[in-house]
């Protein structure tokens, strides 16, 4: 038994609930999630004193992250990097009709995005494209009509014959594009056209049985940074199929093995002197280390039942934050950015 981590214990009572975020409330200190497929929102918890989750502990092994390690590495790329991002953060809480503005010179006229002004249009990324424009606008709040008037129609073609999506309509289905052709479409509230069983079959089956890990395209090896892209898309594929009441739907674990996949990112994707890496054999880098630790959070932090749970391979240390579902952020970032620019006039509607 343990108690929920701070970040989950969320719920807010103001009569108003914020777009895919995981709602909060610490008015009793102690409280319980309590799931409520509510319109546009993942959770939402009551306080009814229920402080207790469930932890789930590994057998004894001890199977550990080397967390000083991997977090100076971080540290150590990340800085220059985040100092940069966060004068841009500024600029822009000055400018969302700059960035409205900037996002609608993007658009192509079927709804979809470049990468820059006046640049090409690279197929080879143009739902990353999608996501990118979607996640920016609905975190800043400038969502309207006109900015992404035939864009969930547009992504929606990018669903293969497989399952899984393409990075434009007729590509091979690939987790990366999976995740963000459905992470779009749940930002622009069009999830329902998703063929959603056919992604959740494609998704499961892309867990290798003997490795634990993802591959990110049929017939490929297992990678580490696949343990988002395609772990990831299992609790966008749990609020989908909630929302529509599948009765079959497990209250306690996402459909992978939540266990085996830790076990690969912690046994097989950690570098010795810091970072994680792709697979055994192959450098480390800070791409795979953000998404290894993003899809290690996801295996360990279960949202999708009436309680949440946790479930730790290793010590208990191995324990890392939840990250937001949708945007892969802290779950923090991402309420105090709904909670900042809902407050804003969305533009052109004002
Ligand atoms: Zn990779």
């Amino acid at each position: 038994m343990d108690t929920l981590p701070y970040t989950w214990t969320h719920c807010h009572t103001h009569g108003q609930t914020l777009l895919y975020t995981w709602t909060h409330c610490q008015t009793h200190g102690c409280t319980a999630i309590h799931m409520d497929t509510l319109r546009n929102t993942w959770t939402h918890c009551h306080t009814h004193g229920h402080t207790k989750i469930i932890s789930h502990y590994f057998g004894g092994i001890q199977l550990n992250l080397y967390r000083k390690k991997k977090i100076s590495f971080l540290r150590k790329n990340m800085y220059d990097l985040c100092n940069s991002f966060f004068i841009h953060h500024y600029l822009f809480i000055q400018a969302a009709g700059q960035i409205y503005s900037f996002l609608m010179k993007l658009r192509t006229p079927e709804g979809a995005f470049k990468m820059h002004d006046g640049g090409e249009v690279d197929n080879q990324v143009r739902i990353v494209l999608s996501y990118c424009a979607a996640s920016v606008a609905r975190l800043t709040n400038i969502i309207t009509p006109a900015l992404f008037d035939g864009t969930p129609e547009w992504i929606v073609m990018c669903q293969s014959y497989e399952g899984g999506f393409g990075g434009c309509p007729g590509m091979e289905a690939h987790g990366g594009y999976s995740f963000c052709g459905l992470a779009a479409l749940i930002l622009l509230e069009h999830a329902k056209l998703c063929n959603i069983q056919a992604l959740q079959r494609w998704t499961v089956n892309k867990q290798m049985s003997y490795e634990g890990g993802f591959q990110g395209r049929s017939n490929k090896l297992v990678d580490g940074c696949y343990s988002f892209w395609q772990g990831g898309a299992f609790p966008l594929i749990h609020m989908v199929l909630a929302m529509e009441l599948d009765k079959a739907l497990s209250a306690e674990r996402w459909m992978f093995n939540q266990e085996a996949l830790q076990e690969y990112i912690l046994i097989c994707c950690q570098a010795p002197d810091g970072g994680l890496l792709d697979k055994p054999g192959k450098s480390r880098d800070f791409y795979h280390t953000c998404y290894c630790l993003s899809g290690l959070s996801v295996a360990q932090h279960f949202a999708g039942g009436k309680i949440g749970g946790t479930f730790v391979v290793g010590h208990q240390k191995n324990l890392l934050k939840p990250i937001h579902p949708v945007f892969n952020i802290g779950v923090d970032a991402s309420v105090h950015a709904t909670l900042y620019f809902s407050a804003l006039p969305v533009p052109g509607t004002s």
